[in-house]
């Protein structure tokens, strides 16, 4: 695992140098658990930049939980506008608020059972909590660290649930807190969901993905030159990958 994180992050330093993710600019920023925790919520199928902008106004406004649970929802609505399924997320943040602070003392547990007991947190953002805010190893996972995980063949799992699952069971704990941040910023830039660099790709002489779909293109040309049709290997392979990312974002 250390070669790959290696790997990746010189490849993006050589081919795409990447902005930081909207968690890492919180956790870099020293934003604090409640604002991570906000963060994340908010940054569900949303752009990075448009998240890191809005939980910086948000907090402007309302500093802690008991502002923000004291909040109007119209009042929030305006100031998260700018991400998608504003007005589902402007209540849900205000939710959680009045819990973090009639439940928690205003704090933001550090579990994972009380974290997803907060309304809308599911595994993959109590993770992020856990690893962006607190320092606890953990790995969340998206679509790209399920996407990525299955192309190199790390695992061969159909959900985010069964890609932590095996992932927990097979990487060293001390590689956990690395793994989200890196392969995001992978999937973003490199192994993206349609068309990965595979050519730039400094870690391919160890994915799956990438060894399968040169011995198809091999025997693709071998029968195109026998006179006969490419073969549905790479038509499968390329469905299979493809519907990964379906199969993830439902
Ligand atoms: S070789 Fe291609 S599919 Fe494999 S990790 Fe690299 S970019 Fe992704």
């Amino acid at each position: 695992m250390r070669e790959l994180l290696r790997g990746m992050r010189k490849t993006m330093d050589r081919v795409r140098p990447p902005r930081m993710t909207a968690l890492r600019q919180l956790h870099e920023a020293e934003d604090g658990p409640f604002a991570i925790l906000i963060g994340t919520i908010l940054s569900a199928r949303t752009r990075d930049e448009n998240t890191a902008k809005v939980v910086r106004a948000l907090f402007e406004r309302y500093p802690d939980a008991e502002a923000l649970a004291r909040a109007r929802v119209t009042a929030v609505e305006r100031i998260v506008k700018p991400i998608g399924f504003y007005r589902v997320k402007a209540r849900r943040i205000i939710d959680v608020a009045r819990i973090v602070v009639s439940e928690h003392g205003g704090r933001v547990p550090e579990d994972i059972e009380s974290l997803t007991g907060l309304p809308g947190v599911g595994r993959k953002t109590a993770n992020c909590v856990l690893v962006y805010a607190f320092g606890t190893p953990a790995i969340p996972v998206d679509i790209h660290v399920h996407r990525i995980s299955n192309r190199l063949g790390l695992v061969d799992t159909r959900t985010p649930e069964e890609t932590e699952q095996e992932l927990m069971r097979t990487v060293p704990r001390r590689y956990w807190l690395e793994i989200n941040d890196t392969f995001v910023m992978y999937g973003q830039n490199i192994c993206r969901p349609v068309s990965p660099m595979c050519g730039e790709c400094g870690i391919r002489a160890g994915c799956r993905y990438w060894r399968d779909r040169r011995r198809d293109n091999r025997r693709g040309a071998g029968r195109a030159r026998g006179g006969k049709k490419r073969g549905d290997g790479a038509r499968l392979l390329e469905r299979r990958v493809g519907g990964l990312g379906r199969k993830a974002r439902r």
